[in-house]
């Protein structure tokens, strides 16, 4: 049984001059639960597209985009850290929870924990300017799980890292992706990057508009 299922989705931007933009052109694709989904090809071939449109940020064009759950939440990681700056590191992970009026002593008692887990014990008193680019990292991915999303989007949240911090956070990606079992769709450039982290990787073809191919391979569970 699917958590999500994409099915015919096509975008097709349109710019205030008439101009379009094929974005996506029939893709489809079944993501099953605690699955962790990296989706890899060149520039331009519509990998933020298809996360926007699943996390409903952008509206598709046409096709299917159909959830299997009941509230459809999604938590998303930016490549910057979006953290507010005027905010430490506890009251931006916890401000989501209380956005949906979830921050009970259960709840936060579990965000505790998470950012213990992702080694920012420590921090919780430090504002953002105070962190590195790693940490701020691990500060947004453990924001967007705090309110237990159905699926964790991430648009290349380690793009903008040296390459020893993106080691660095593969590797606790993968421990905490372990700790909480969740359904994860993860943008990459990196071909190792996907072969470390995922069980499944979703090859996109370029110049979609023409025919789009992709290639979706599954791995031995790392
Ligand atoms: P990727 O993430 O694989 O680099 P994108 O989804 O960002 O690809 O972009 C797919 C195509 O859609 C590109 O040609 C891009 O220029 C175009 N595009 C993306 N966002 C917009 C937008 N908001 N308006 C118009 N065109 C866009
Ligand atoms: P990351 O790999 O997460 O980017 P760094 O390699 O920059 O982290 O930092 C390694 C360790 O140094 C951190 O886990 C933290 O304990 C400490 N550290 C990093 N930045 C700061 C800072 N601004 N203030 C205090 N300690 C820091």
């Amino acid at each position: 049984m699917s958590i999500i299922e994409v099915k015919r989705l096509n975008k097709i931007y349109k710019n205030n001059k008439g101009k379009e933009t094929h974005a996506l052109s029939n893709i489809n694709i079944s993501i099953k639960p605690s699955e962790f989904i990296s989706i890899i090809g060149p520039s331009g071939c519509g990998k933020s597209t298809l996360l926007q449109i699943v996390a409903g940020l952008e509206e598709k064009t046409s096709g299917e985009l159909n959830w299997n759950s009941e509230e459809g939440e999604i938590g998303y990681v930016f490549q910057d850290a979006t953290l507010l700056p005027w905010k430490n590191v506890w009251d931006n992970a916890k401000f989501p929870l209380e956005m949906r009026k979830k921050d009970t002593i259960e709840n936060l008692e579990k965000l505790e924990r998470l950012l213990d887990f992702s080694g920012l014990a420590d921090f919780k008193h430090a504002f953002p300017k105070e962190l590195s680019g790693g940490m701020k990292q691990r500060v947004s991915i453990v924001r967007a799980l705090s309110y237990d999303p159905d699926i964790l989007l991430m648009d290349e949240p380690f793009g903008a890292l040296d390459a020893m911090t993106r080691d660095k956070m593969n590797l606790e990606l993968l421990r905490v992706w372990q700790e909480t079992n969740k359904t994860v769709l993860f943008i990459t450039h990196s071909i190792s990057e996907a072969v470390f982290l995922s069980d499944r990787v979703i090859i996109m073809s370029p110049r979609p508009g023409r025919i789009q191919k992709v290639l979706d391979i599954n791995l031995p569970r790392p």
